[in-house]
């Protein structure tokens, strides 16, 4: 199939810019990307897709979310949520404990479908449901399947329920992961071995997690120093950081995703970047949760990569990449950061850091990269060329004006209408499982 036609912002790394494109989709890869007089005489006879002057660009990468959160849309907490703790309780854990293997399938088709509506063509998910523990990764699974999107699982293990689920827990990220490793899902399924945070796992069961990965892989998906109660139960119950505890036991790695980092300090930073840890940024739900500004721009300075994630707060990375250039602009009292940090950010860095999880790159478009990308119905009434897309980017779009999502070669929306399943038919179930959930909150 060639898509011809449009505009195309490549993000490669010699950020080619095409005023009037054509991209050549050869299964699920790009076969070629390039003007649209070359690439239709190089492929007289391929199948045409005339995208009539659409802006193209690659697929949005989500670094960071949690599906089973989707419930939580217009739903009051009749408890407190006065501080970081509360939030978790009265809010968050409350809702996770009431969810059953259908909702948790249910989640994942709408979370999912709002994903691809907003251009999001890889989400990497933390999930948490500790009634519902065993195959919820395999549902969530499968809802991926029927839309087509790219996705990377774990299961959030704490000690918060107790140690039979505890144990339930550690099963599911060991049997997703080695399911996914042995499994042809066409490099569409990943795994990681999902943490909650240091103040809610003893060593004891942090011991048993390195234990069972052992033999698997070296990656975790885990949440640090996001509220400042995190920092001070690890130093009260271990006398040491978040960082600092989380490398004595083996986990702070290459492959490791750190999220938030909010309170982490100087020393910590240094152990993720002598690792290589990606730190994951949540501009939005950091200021939506009170716990303050992550040293962002401290950390990228130290050459630690950060990636953008939205933690849930948002299925439309353009609203992440708006917060995330204010709250780091105001948060430095400096108006010459934030911009540019944004666009690395989510652009650069994020497509690097979650590439690295599958066989070949997304996030950018390339010849030999999969072809995971989306298009706008976007008219814009200033320049926009090569040396100026970030701007485009930031200041002009958003997930609304996409109009077409295509992930591994296939469209899974096209002209705004998600393909593969009955998108209405799966939002009266989610909103009948929605009235019955908030019932127990
Ligand atoms: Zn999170």
């Amino acid at each position: 199939m060639i898509l011809t036609n449009c505009v195309i912002i490549t993000n490669d790394d010699k950020n080619n810019f095409y005023e009037d494109g054509a991209i050549y989709i050869d299964g699920n890869v790009i076969a070629d990307i390039g003007d649209r007089s070359d690439i239709l005489e190089k492929y007289p006879k391929e199948e045409k897709v005339d995208l009539k002057g659409k802006l193209v660009m690659p697929g949005m990468i989500c670094a960071h979310s949690h599906i089973y959160s989707a419930y939580a849309r217009g739903m009051s907490v009749s408890k407190p949520t006065d501080n970081f703790f509360n939030v978790l309780e009265n809010q968050w854990w409350t809702l996770d404990r009431n969810l059953s293997l259908e909702d948790v399938k249910l989640n994942a088709l709408t979370t999912y479908m709002e994903s691809i509506q907003n251009g999001v063509t890889t989400l990497v998910d933390h999930h948490s449901g500790p009634n519902s523990v065993e195959g919820s990764l395999f549902a969530i699974g499968e809802a991926a399947k029927e839309l087509g999107i790219r996705t990377s699982l774990c299961y959030e293990l704490s000690d918060r329920d107790g140690k039979e689920i505890r144990d339930k827990e550690i099963k599911e990220n060991i049997d997703w992961i080695k399911a996914c490793q042995k499994d042809d899902n066409g490099d569409m399924l990943k795994g990681l071995f999902g943490l909650h945070a240091s103040f809610t796992l003893s060593d004891e069961t942090l011991d048993k997690a390195r234990e069972a990965m052992e033999e698997v892989y070296d990656g975790y998906h885990v949440h640090i120093a996001e509220g400042i109660e995190d920092e001070w139960e690890t130093i009260r119950k271990h006398g040491k950081r978040v960082v600092e505890r989380l490398d004595d036991f083996g986990m702070i790695t290459e492959n490791t995703l750190a999220i938030h980092g909010v309170h982490m300090s100087e020393r910590e930073m240094d152990i993720l970047k002598k690792h290589n840890t990606p730190l994951i940024f949540n501009p939005e739900s950091n200021m939506n949760n009170a716990v303050g500004c992550p040293p962002i721009i401290r950390a990228m300075e130290k050459g630690i990569k950060v990636g953008m994630g939205t933690d849930a707060y948002t299925n439309d990375m353009f609203d992440s990449l708006k917060v995330a250039n204010v709250l780091l602009s105001h948060n430095a009292c400096d108006p010459t950061k934030g911009f540019g940090e944004a666009l690395e950010i989510q652009f650069t860095n994020t497509p690097q850091i979650v590439s690295k999880y599958f066989d070949k790159k997304i996030g950018v478009l390339e010849k030999g990269a999969y072809a995971d990308l989306i298009t706008f119905n976007y008219d814009p009434y200033t320049p926009l060329n090569k040396d100026n897309w970030g701007g485009h980017a930031l200041f002009g779009l958003t997930g609304r004006l996409v109009n077409d999502t295509i992930i591994n070669g296939e469209f899974v929306m096209k002209d705004k209408i998600i393909l593969k399943v009955d998108q209405h038919e799966i939002h009266a179930k989610s909103i009948e499982r929605a009235k019955e959930i908030w019932k127990n909150v």
